[in-house]
């Protein structure tokens, strides 16, 4: 019995090889990328939509699959008045199941969403950043005295901190500008 492998099987050892540091060159560069497409336009300029220091109660929790559980959003302490994120236009508002709700369009790509707000403004209507467009309500997952923000970026729910930017310190999670 020889040591020394057959020339066949050394071709399939050099084949395994290069197929090896392919795979590992992709899954280099697949992250960079995923970063990359992970920067929608807009982020880090989003307005902290209700008065008070920012304090996240229910943080982001991305879920496994489109369908999996999760948290596709976050709650924040909010009193009274709800205010635009960023300019936009309304895409919907009504109550959905138990819980009043607003959609703003923000455009190239963004969609947010609020919940539980009681607001009269009819879909069409443009808002501008900062610009009070409802009250807090009451309804849906969201603890009282809390708001639900929901962001889609070209319909994938992505961590709305990433819009709102730096954090001071009164945020209960650690986020920061690129994310959490
Ligand atoms: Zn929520």
């Amino acid at each position: 019995m020889s040591s020394s492998p057959s020339a066949p099987t050394r071709r399939v050892r050099i084949t395994l090889l290069t197929l090896c540091a392919l795979i590992a060159a992709v899954l280099l560069v697949l992250p960079s990328r995923a970063e990359a497409a992970a920067d929608p336009p807009g982020a880090g300029t989003w307005l902290w939509p209700v008065a008070g220091g920012r304090t996240v109660v229910e943080p982001f929790r991305a879920p496994a699959h489109a369908y999996g559980p999760g948290h596709r959003g976050i709650d924040i302490a909010a009193d009274d008045v709800v205010r635009a994120p960023a300019a936009g236009v309304v895409a919907f508002r009504g109550t959905v199941v138990d819980r009043p709700l607003i959609t703003i369009d923000h455009g190239g790509g963004n969609v947010s969403t609020l919940e539980p707000v009681q607001s009269e403004l009819t879909p069409g209507t443009v808002v501008a950043q900062g610009e009070a467009i409802g009250t807090l309500s009451v309804g849906g997952h969201a603890a009282r005295g809390a708001l639900h923000i929901g962001v889609r970026w070209n319909d994938v729910y992505l961590n709305p901190m990433l819009m709102f930017g730096r954090v001071p310190r009164a945020v209960l999670i650690p986020c920061g500008a690129s994310g959490c």
